[in-house]
C-alpha cells in the first residue's frame, strides 16, 4: 500500500511528537490503519473493510460502528466483516469522521501514542495510555 492509504493524523499529532521519549515514538511507526473501502449500493453505504479497521485501531468493530451511526446520525448494522449503513456517504466524510474516532478514542491526547484501551470506573469511561499512563476521561457511548 502506499503512504496515501493511511490516514495522515500523525500531522495532528506532530507537536506533542516533539517532545517524546524514543521508546514512545516507537509507537508511532508502526501504527497504520487502512483507509476506508467505501461502496454505495442503492441506498446504503458499505464500508468493506470495517473490522480491519477496528481492528488496526485495537477496537471492538460494535465500539466503532456505535459512533460513526451516530455522527452520521443514521441505523446500520455490522455484516461480517463489513459495516452497512442506511443512506448515502461519501468516503471523504467516513474518513473524517474514522479520523474524529482516533483522536477521541484511539490516540492519548497525553503522549500521542495509539497504544490505549479503554477502560471503565465506576459509571465513567477512560482512554488508558499503555505508553505514559495517562487515564483520559472520554464520553460513553
Ligand atoms: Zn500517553
Amino acid at each position: 500500500m502506499s503512504e496515501t492509504d493511511f490516514y495522515d493524523f500523525e500531522r495532528l499529532l506532530d507537536k506533542a511528537y516533539e517532545e517524546l521519549p524514543e521508546n514512545v515514538k516507537s509507537h508511532r511507526s508502526r501504527f497504520e490503519v487502512p483507509a476506508a473501502q467505501v461502496t454505495i449500493a442503492g441506498n446504503r453505504t458499505i464500508i468493506e473493510n470495517f473490522a480491519d479497521i477496528a481492528e488496526a485501531m485495537n477496537r471492538e468493530p460494535s465500539h466503532l460502528l456505535k459512533f460513526l451511526l451516530r455522527e452520521v446520525a443514521t441505523a446500520g448494522t455490522l455484516e461480517g466483516r463489513r459495516a452497512v449503513l442506511q443512506g448515502r456517504f461519501t468516503p471523504y466524510l467516513i474518513a473524517n469522521k474514522l479520523k474524529k474516532y482516533l483522536k477521541e478514542f484511539v490516540i492519548c491526547p497525553v503522549c500521542g501514542s495509539p497504544d490505549t484501551k479503554i477502560i471503565k470506573k465506576g459509571r465513567f469511561y477512560f482512554l488508558k495510555c499503555e505508553a505514559c499512563g495517562a487515564e483520559t476521561p472520554i464520553p460513553h457511548l
